[in-house]
């Protein structure tokens, strides 16, 4: 158990295996084990325990070992931790399987689990970890597949100028929550990648998420030729030859990889068309067996699920044929079909000469498709009718099954000890139940806003923090220790906005009208602040452009010093942030948001949307709980929106406070905004629904 820290005393040896399971990340109880052997060391290892338990002095581990205080806290947790892990009995299998059934095997290009681990760009990677996170909790037998990307994302920099730089940063394996994985030598095993020449090998490691295992894949190592090592060094760049290289060995390579640690059969879930080349495998091992080619594609079908985030056809990866001849052309025959049928697989009917289609490929070998909220369903069966020319648009079969967060990790532990004096006893157990958020309107206003005040508190502290440390450490120019948000107030009304800044996001929207937002932010009694985070692609110049005009307007006198951004958004941040604003602002051009979810976060943590009409919010607005606006199809239209919610709603109801400080009309909305994401909006309803729409059906297949 001590494999890793030979220096834990037996007594808490366990604290060894907690660090390496991310269960202790959404369970406040684990989190405080490790926080109260050293808060300082906690805060230094910024909250990676296998890092803290590395470098902290054995002496601090002795007097933890020997305190009656820390023991009983210790076992309390150990004794919930091995009781999660242990469980059999769980939803899955009383609701779904009546018995053990196959594990489902899920392929997704990136997982947001926790910041110590960086391989996820933004919302697509955040729903795979809560994905899996839940199907822990649920006792859903699931396998995940993914990446270690050594060098991450990026790290990002803002030059004085406002331009974003990366900064990559290799990741240190040794104290970074993830575990070789050894062959029967006790060397680390390593996956020869079928039908690739030169060959390509991944070394393998795991992440333990609860109880669920997320095997990731690492090219960069010596047995493979240079241009092969860097295939999986980072996240979503280099040409399309190495895109077309990572998803090949995302989707064959994770397939093998599945073989290699004796996964043979299971039901495939594909997050993204990035994992779509695993379907192929599918196809070739059924035949293996001796299936024909046809019955191979119908049972890939019935026991194969397709999550399609993508709204629009450009969001999509198209390979040319040239490259699928290249990497592809021994597949033509292992599957016993002419290259042009092969190719049929991936063209999309009415586009064929753009290329291979990894979106088409999925939905020709999946029979379970859906996209990620009501619109997005809509969106999707208008967008890939073309495949099913005889059906018409509202029947073509792509359903939707609506995003969702996990709720123990996005929760506040503050607010969840709130909760628990009000809400029913057991409630977290059955979160997914709306009726056990009606309580909510039982806590007193003035409990819940001192709460808040707290959380507020604490992420303006946060910022200044960041600030601080970027002036002494860095010596940063002044403009971007403001920029930084040191002149943030925490009585001031705050608006967060933080995402990835594609675009189509329009985080410039609110400036749009620069004078109005002058005379809205620095109203002497009434003033607002707003908060923006969030990267720009790498190689997307337009949303870098984006990203330099927030944060020109961060640095701008005229501006008050009320707005700022706060450098490299990333899971902690965001942690902060939902918690800690007052008002998620969300203002995508529609129908491009698929769904959202960071909205969702805020939402479960009592922070109300002002958001535009479109993803989730679309069925999450319920006229109590936020405010929303059409989309117009102008920037200027759609700013003017903004600017009169916030005007004539949103600011005059946040000020009018009592004299108790309370603003009871907003608190009222606070209520509201939890009680309206709490279940319908948790992971633990998405999940569900996968497993009652999809796997349910698939597994009759197999
Ligand atoms: C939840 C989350 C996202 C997703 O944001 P949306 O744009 O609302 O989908 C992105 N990044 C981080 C760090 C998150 O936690």
């Amino acid at each position: 158990m001590t494999k890793n820290f030979p220096h834990i005393p037996e007594r808490i040896a366990g604290l060894g295996e907690l660090a390496y399971n991310l269960w202790w990340s959404w369970n406040p109880v684990a989190r405080m084990l490790f926080k109260t052997l050293d808060r300082q060391a906690w805060k230094e290892c910024v909250h990676n325990p296998v890092r803290m338990l590395k470098e902290i002095p054995t002496e601090i581990l002795e007097s933890a070992a020997d305190n009656s205080h820390y023991l009983k806290q210790y076992d309390r947790t150990m004794t919930e931790f091995n009781h999660y892990m242990g469980v059999d009995n769980c939803w899955f299998t009383e609701n779904i399987t009546g018995s053990a059934c196959l594990p489902v095997a899920y392929f997704s290009a990136e997982y947001g689990l926790h910041h110590s681990l960086p391989f996820y760009a933004g919302g697509l990677g955040f729903l795979a970890g809560d994905h899996i996170k839940e199907c822990s909790d649920l006792g859903i037998p699931l396998v995940a597949i993914g990446f270690m990307y050594p060098e991450g994302y990026f790290r990002q920099r803002i030059r004085i100028d406002g331009w974003q730089e990366s900064v990559n940063e290799t990741l240190d394996r040794d104290v970074t929550p993830i575990t070789r994985v050894s062959d029967q030598e006790g060397e680390q095993l390593v996956v020869k990648i079928p039908f690739t020449d030169p060959p390509i090998h991944v070394a393998l490691w795991t992440v333990d998420v609860g109880r669920v295992t997320l095997y990731l894949m690492d090219t960069d190592i010596e047995i493979n030729v240079p241009r092969h090592r860097t295939i999986s060094s980072q996240l979503y760049v280099g040409d399309v030859e190495h895109r077309l290289l990572q998803e090949l060995v995302l989707g064959i390579g994770g397939s093998e990889v599945l073989r290699a640690v004796g996964i043979d059969d299971y039901l495939l879930h594909l997050n993204e068309g990035h994992t779509s080349f695993a379907l192929l495998e599918r196809v070739r091992t059924q035949m293996e067996k001796g299936m024909s080619y046809d019955d191979a594609v119908q049972y890939s079908r019935k026991t194969s699920i397709f999550t399609t985030h993508t709204p629009v056809p450009a969001g999509i990866d198209v390979f040319p044929l040239s490259l699928i001849d290249k990497y592809f052309s021994s597949y033509y025959s292992l599957l016993g079909v002419g290259r042009e049928s092969f190719f049929r697989l991936g063209l999309h009917p009415g586009n064929p000469s753009a290329g291979f289609n990894m979106a088409v490929l999925a939905l020709s070998l999946t029979a379970h498709h859906n996209g990620v909220s009501k619109k997005h369903g809509e969106v999707a069966r208008q967008m890939w009718q073309p495949l099913w020319p005889q059906i018409k648009e509202q029947d073509v079969p792509i359903d939707y099954i609506t995003n969702g967060v996990h709720v123990p990790t996005w929760l506040e532990p503050k607010m969840e000890i709130l909760l628990n004096k009000h809400l029913s006893p057991g409630w977290k157990q059955r979160h997914d139940s709306p009726d056990v958020w009606k309580a909510v309107d039982d806590i007193p206003n003035r409990d819940l806003w001192q709460v808040y005040m707290w959380m507020k508190t604490k992420l303006v502290n946060k910022v200044r923090e960041l600030a601080r440390k970027k002036w002494v450490k860095e010596e940063a120019e002044p403009l971007k220790v403001i920029s930084g948000g040191t002149l943030l107030d925490p009585l001031t009304l705050t608006i967060g906005f933080a995402r990835r800044f594609a675009t189509y996001k329009r985080a410039y929207l609110i400036f749009s009208d620069l004078e109005r937002l002058k005379r809205i932010v620095n109203n002497r009694w009434r003033p607002i602040q707003i908060i923006f985070a969030g990267k720009a692609h790498p190689a997307d110049d337009e949303g870098k452009r984006v990203l330099q005009q927030v944060f020109t307007a961060a640095c701008d006198p005229s501006l008050g010093g009320h707005i700022a951004f706060i450098e490299n958004y990333d899971e902690q941040l965001a942690q902060y942030l939902v918690h800690g604003v007052d008002v998620w602002l969300n203002n995508p051009v529609p129908p491009m948001e698929a769904s959202g979810t960071s909205g969702m976060k805020a939402a479960l943590n009592g922070v109300p949307q002002l958001s535009i009409l479109d993803g989730w919010w679309m069925e999450g607005y319920n006229g109590k709980n936020g405010w929303a606006f059409e989309g117009s199809g102008s920037d200027t239209v759609d700013a003017e929106s903004i600017y009169n919610l916030l005007e004539h709603d949103v600011i005059p109801l946040y000020y009018n406070q009592d004299e108790d400080g309370v603003p009871h009309g907003w608190v009222k909305l606070m209520k509201e905004s939890i009680k309206s994401a709490g279940a319908a909006f948790s992971a633990r309803r998405m999940v569900k629904e996968y497993a009652l729409k999809f796997y349910k059906s698939a597994l009759k297949e197999v």
